[in-house]
């Protein structure tokens, strides 16, 4: 076998054309520029790209499916994940890109439909004018020169075209990372010895283990009889071996224990753990219809069934810091913290499904409080230009198994894309990013709704902060003055918020001699510590709605004080976002006026932060 097969080699096309076309050739290449190229289409790869897009370059993303939202598409339909598991039991939610996201589903999919989904991230996407999406098109390898990547190769399934994309900064959103392994990045598989980073929850001596990846299915509730037979590829699920906690109810949103890992190469096995796959799950929905053990299960039948495992680890690349479990259990402050987590240590057993006698996971630790992700961990040591984001990052495996939930790998992308958009900018690497200009980083992270834990924000072009006077028309809670203290959420006990008496609720912010603005952006309330992601299984309870969260604010205008007389400069009746900006040409004020007058529901007006820019 050839080394690389040539994909434009199509000399035994024997193509006869009917009627005219103009230059036909079977022959399909394009040649692509762009500034910043993301590859995968996850939740961490469309953070990235629209992070990136919005801070003024123009990106490539790449998917190799024709769906967005990798492993929460509806393909495979696992439920994005985040800080949603603390010892409270209330999640601390992301806010920033994902919040917007999450958002955007409770407008367009009030019927909770993974296809419908899918296309919201579409939606979502295609917004963005700097992004060219490109769907169906596989990465294949990266062409590197002096440990930098000049170029990559991606085959188009649809077209059947081989297209070149030239870019300044990549970054892989993939999961595998097939485009950073080939432009010679470093990376690792398998299980670190406890010594290496003093991991408790790592084996003695290393390993090659890796967790696996899982074919859902999802059922519904017929209102009558339904029997069952299973297809002959079904492999018997041996439940009186099996660890109690393999839990089978609520069998109607599948089992993700249902789980194939390797210690070997678990890219390389892929396709044939997905025959295995697929004769475990129908073993395990046989053993719910067939057993007589679940008679509540008689009336129901599958309704959906993966066909696409879902993926839960394979290369960590490495970075200039690798991210381990000591980080995360002892809250390590990093002064490059870009991101953050929370979900819980919950590393799956090695065997899976074929180790019955452990729990699935051992769900070693649960956290009280979130911890930082550095951005030390989000660019390759050794390609100079290579970032990544999601569950190939720089860390370990116990470190990985809580940080590879989607919504974690989502602010993680949100974190890259917005460096990488500074690199181009400045003409620097990620590396001059972390030692030279984290700060900035930081700070654009920031106004743009991501969350830093112990970090507050400081920007010192934010001119909401020189204000002379702020007041309120009234106050329930907190205060008016902490809406530019720098911390957009409440904390742990620590309030940092203003909420009014009350709905139609005005703000001002005042000035002695006049300055020049021509933003206003305030951060209002969305109740961060309920869930709103996508359930197989809705439910309304303590730590999720299925609503439109009833705080955020629906209706709100601004006006501006120009010349001593205030003029309205905008007003957002369906406002959608957490984060609200009013953006207006450059205008001399002494005060602005924020005037919200309606939520989707609750009685007060809750913010949390009001900044202003000049440009
Ligand atoms: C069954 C199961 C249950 C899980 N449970 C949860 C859970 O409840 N909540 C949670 O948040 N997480 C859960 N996880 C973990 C989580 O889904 C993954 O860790 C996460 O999806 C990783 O995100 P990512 O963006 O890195 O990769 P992905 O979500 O896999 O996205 C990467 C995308 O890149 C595409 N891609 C790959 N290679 C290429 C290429 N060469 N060129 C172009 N595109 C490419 C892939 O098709 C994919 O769409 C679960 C995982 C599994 C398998």
């Amino acid at each position: 076998m050839k080394h690389l097969i040539d994909l434009t080699d199509r000399s035994c096309d024997q193509w006869t054309k009917m009627g005219s076309i103009e230059n036909p050739t079977p022959i399909r290449e394009k040649n692509l520029t762009t500034q910043i190229a993301v590859i995968g289409g996850g939740m961490a790869g469309i953070c990235a790209a629209v992070a990136a897009a919005r801070n003024g370059v123009k990106v490539i993303l790449v998917q190799d499916r024709a769906v967005l939202g990798g492993n929460a598409s509806s393909e495979i339909r696992v439920i994005v994940h985040g800080v949603t598991k603390l010892k409270s039991g209330l999640p601390e939610r992301e806010t920033g890109i994902l919040e917007e996201i999450l958002l955007l589903n409770r407008f367009y999919n009030e019927q909770h439909s993974f296809t419908v989904w899918d296309h919201v991230l579409y939606d979502f996407v295609t917004r963005e004018s700097n992004i060219t999406l490109m769907l169906n098109t596989q990465c294949i390898r990266s062409i590197t020169k002096d440990s930098k990547i000049e170029s990559v190769l991606c085959w188009q399934l649809a077209t059947e075209t081989l297209i070149r994309i030239n870019a300044e900064q990549f970054i892989d959103c993939s999961g595998d990372g097939l485009m950073a392994a080939t432009a010679g990045a470093l990376y690792r598989t398998g299980r670190e010895g406890k010594d290496e980073f003093n991991e408790k929850y790592a084996p003695d001596a290393p390993d090659g283990w890796q967790m696996g990846a899982t074919i859902l299915l999802s059922s519904k509730d017929m209102g009558k009889s339904m029997p069952y037979k299973s297809p002959p590829f079904t492999i018997k699920f041996d439940a009186e071996k099996t660890h109690p906690d393999r839990r089978i109810i609520p069998f109607v949103e599948g089992f993700w224990w249902v789980e194939v890992g390797s210690k070997n190469d678990i890219i390389a096995d892929a396709e044939v753990d997905m025959h295995r796959l697929m004769g475990f799950a129908y073993g395990v929905w046989d053993y719910v219809k067939n057993s007589g053990k679940f008679p509540e299960a008689d009336t129901f039948a599958l309704d959906w069934v993966g066909s696409l495992p879902g993926r839960r680890e394979s290369r960590r690349f490495i970075g200039d810091y690798i991210l381990s479990e000591p980080d995360q259990i002892n809250h390590k402050i990093h002064d490059d913290a870009v991101a953050f987590g929370g979900w819980p240590l919950d590393e799956h057993n090695p065997g899976g499904i074929e180790n019955l006698a452990q729990p699935p996971s051992f769900w070693h630790e649960h956290f009280d409080k979130v911890y930082q992700i550095p951005y030390k961990s989000l660019y390759s040591k050794n390609i100079t230009n290579l970032s990544f984001a999601g569950r190939n990052v720089s860390q370990t495996h116990v470190a990985l198994s809580s940080s590879r939930v989607m919504g974690t790998c989502a602010v993680m992308g949100q974190a890259v894309g917005t460096a990488a958009s500074l690199c181009i900018k400045k003409g620097v690497s990620p590396r001059t990013i972390a030692n030279k200009h984290v700060i900035e980083l930081q700070e654009q992270l920031m106004r743009d709704d991501a969350y830093i834990p112990e970090r507050p924000a400081k920007d010192p072009l934010d001119l909401a902060r020189t204000a002379n006077n702020i007041s309120a028309s009234s106050t329930l809670s907190g205060d008016v003055n902490l809406l530019i203290d720098g911390v957009s959420r409440d904390e742990l006990g620590e309030i940092h918020h203003w909420q009014s008496k009350g709905l139609d609720a005005e703000v001002i912010f005042e000035w002695n001699n006049p300055i020049a603005i021509s933003s206003v952006e305030i951060k209002c309330d969305t109740n961060v510590k309920k869930n709103i992601m996508m359930l197989k299984n809705t439910r309304e309870n303590q730590s999720y709605t299925t609503i439109i969260p009833p705080e955020l604010i629906k209706s709100i205008s601004l006006e501006l004080k120009i010349d001593g007389i205030w003029q309205n400069y905008g007003t957002q009746n369906d406002n959608q976002r957490r984060l609200i900006k009013f953006n207006f040409d450059n205008k001399e004020i002494t005060a602005f006026k924020i005037k919200a007058h309606d939520t989707y529901g609750a009685e007060n007006i809750k913010l949390f932060e009001v900044r202003c820019y000049n440009k």
